[in-house]
């Protein structure tokens, strides 16, 4: 019967004028909602102008924006994952890998480097957002903890730099492993006497959150950075109450002392190396780091250096 059936066609939805200027060359501000020149949002760290709202930078600017020069040495890059369960949900694990590698022209959702924070030779392990949410699965778990035994190895810092969903479902119980495995590496960090620097940007969220991520010796937060476990609906059919403003986020986490500060993006690197130095970290000596910066380069006896 017609009644039932839909008839004529529905709606046509009314074609896009072609705009004229090019895609990609202003973004929209989810701070302010202004429009930003893209190439003045590069220059300032990808942090509004205007307002300074964050946005998410991929692993590689974050290194770029940390290292020294821009100089760094790379690790473990070619660790992929084997897709341990044969996993398959919307579509098969192994296609969502090669689709994220494809995006980001990362093998999986972190970079580990080793290079110089303001003259303090440190390995800096990234994560990208854009390789599957950011989420920890096998590799990213294999590769933050031979960072952290590479640290006390050559008996340096370590500086993750977190951004992420949290533990990779498709590699079920195998990724939340990867808790327990990077949070032992850093006992053996402390227990080397070694600094660990936590940076947590926009999100940090889920098992990463419950290990890694909280473990800094100084906790680190970018502003108004979504940090937590469980998301504020899961909580709020939970505990069948409403959740306070702005919870979840670094300004609120700092109140309650779950994060030790909060440091604008512009200021992070200096930032770092201030909580190296205080832990004891010493610039590496380098004829031409010495040479150029007045800060780094001061010498600190060996003595000074152990905490
Ligand atoms: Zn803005």
């Amino acid at each position: 019967m017609a009644w039932f059936k839909k008839a004529r066609k529905p709606i046509a939805a009314a074609k896009e004028k072609a705009s004229r200027v090019p895609e990609g060359l202003w973004v929209k501000c989810a701070g302010c909602s202004q429009a930003i020149y893209n190439k003045e949002l590069a220059t300032s760290l990808n942090v509004c102008p205007k307002c300074g709202h964050h946005f998410r930078l991929s692993a590689l600017e974050r290194l770029r924006m940390l290292f020294d020069d821009g100089h760094w040495t790379e690790y473990d890059r070619g660790l992929v994952s084997t897709d341990p369960l044969s996993f398959t949900d919307t579509k098969p694990y192994r296609v969502r890998l090669e689709a994220s590698t494809e995006q980001t022209g990362l093998k999986d959702a972190i970079i580990v480097a080793s290079g110089r924070i303001d003259g303090i030779e440190t390995i800096v392990s990234a994560m990208d957002y854009g390789f599957i949410g950011g989420s920890m699965g096998v590799v990213v778990g294999e590769k933050i903890t031979r960072a952290i035994e590479r640290a006390i190895e050559r008996q340096c810092p370590v500086v993750i730099v977190c951004c992420s969903g949290g533990a990779r479902m498709m590699e079920g119980a195998l990724s939340l492993m990867q808790m327990a495995k990077i949070s032992g590496a850093l006992a053996r960090l402390d227990r080397a006497r070694l600094p660990y620097v936590s940076v947590l940007t926009d999100p940090t969220t889920g098992g990463v959150t419950a290990s890694f991520a909280m473990l800094g010796d100084v906790n680190i937060a970018e502003p108004k950075a979504l940090i937590g476990f469980a998301g504020p609906r899961v909580i709020e059919q939970t505990i069948r109450q409403k959740l306070p403003e702005g919870f979840q986020r670094s300004e609120f986490l700092l109140e309650k002392g779950m994060v030790d500060m909060i440091v604008d993006r512009r200021e992070m690197k200096a930032a770092i190396a201030r909580a190296l130095r205080f832990m004891g970290a010493t610039a590496a000596q380098a004829p031409a780091l010495s040479a150029t910066s007045g800060t780094a380069g001061t010498a600190v006896a060996p003595e000074a250096a152990s905490r």
